[in-house]
């Protein structure tokens, strides 16, 4: 079966578009030695997969970030990602996780959604989380923000070093309003018999064969995922400015050097007296 990847498609005669998005390389590589609790690798796949489907949507060039945050278990959790389909993402614990919904994890919060155009003005999406699910949230965002009817189906399986994080995605097109509804309501009771197992482990011309063999789906060109980090020595040493040169030689001569873990990725970065020295020269 061929990985992280995300297919768009279109279909002749129906004023719909919908996204299949298959992770496991990048979903293993960013949940990897973070040691996170069940509930909260598996809303960090469906985190990721949301992230690439919203993407998608956009015609831009530049980064994204979808964030959920409150005052649950989980202080947040983002996935950063870019119209090339690099991704990285974290999540924050504060307390002990004991449920699984995003209620039960994140509490009484938001989603914020900020979009940064390479070129242009940044914009950002906040919607309070209602919902038990990251999909009725998404679905929330959308009809708030776009009037366009749109659903998700996530399914993740995270077990360590084999994690899987799937997704389908569903949104009218804004031609038609009366037709693309009918349209829409076709399709959607079509994806609603899709089951977990066969997101996670069929290959997607097999699901949308099953799926929609009777609408002619047009399926583009799948692009490549990828979990990329991007943080650097560089980044790292311009980040300890903040900390000031006193401080930092300070830690340099107690501890002999100093120790920068990525939050992301956790690759270490270490600085000794000359390059802290040399940061503020
Ligand atoms: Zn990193």
């Amino acid at each position: 079966m061929q990985q992280d990847l995300l297919h768009r498609y279109l279909f002749d005669n129906l004023d719909v578009r919908g996204e299949l998005v298959q992770i496991d390389n990048a979903y293993n590589e960013m949940i990897a030695k973070h040691n996170y609790p069940e509930p909260v690798k598996a809303l960090l796949g469906e985190l990721l997969v949301a992230t690439c489907l919203l993407t998608a949507t956009l015609k831009f060039e530049g980064e994204i970030a979808v964030q959920l945050q409150g005052d649950g278990p989980v202080k947040y959790a983002v996935i950063n990602g870019d119209d090339q389909q690099n991704m990285r993402g974290i999540a924050r614990l504060q307390s002990e996780v004991t449920g699984s919904t995003v209620r039960e994890l994140i509490g009484q919060g938001y989603m914020v959604i900020t979009i940064t155009p390479t070129q242009g003005e940044r914009y950002q999406g906040i919607v309070p989380l209602e919902h038990d699910t990251l999909s009725k949230c998404i679905e929330g965002y959308f009809e708030q923000s776009e009037q366009l009817k749109t659903r998700l189906w996530f399914a993740t399986d995270t077990t360590e070093g084999s994690a899987k994080a799937c997704g389908l995605f569903l949104q009218v097109l804004p031609v038609d309003k009366q037709k693309s509804i009918e349209d829409f309501a076709h399709l959607e009771a079509l994806s609603n018999t899709i089951k977990d197992e066969e997101l996670l482990e069929l290959d997607a011309n097999t699901i949308l064969t099953r799926l929609y063999h009777e609408d002619n789906p047009r399926v583009f060109d799948p692009q490549p995922i990828q979990f990329k980090c991007g943080c650097n020595h560089e980044k790292t040493m311009t980040a300890l400015v903040n900390v000031g040169q006193q401080a930092l030689l300070d830690d340099v001569e107690k501890n002999g050097e100093i120790k920068i873990s990525c939050h992301y990725c956790l690759k270490d970065y270490v600085f000794n007296e000359q390059d802290i020295k040399s940061i503020f020269n």
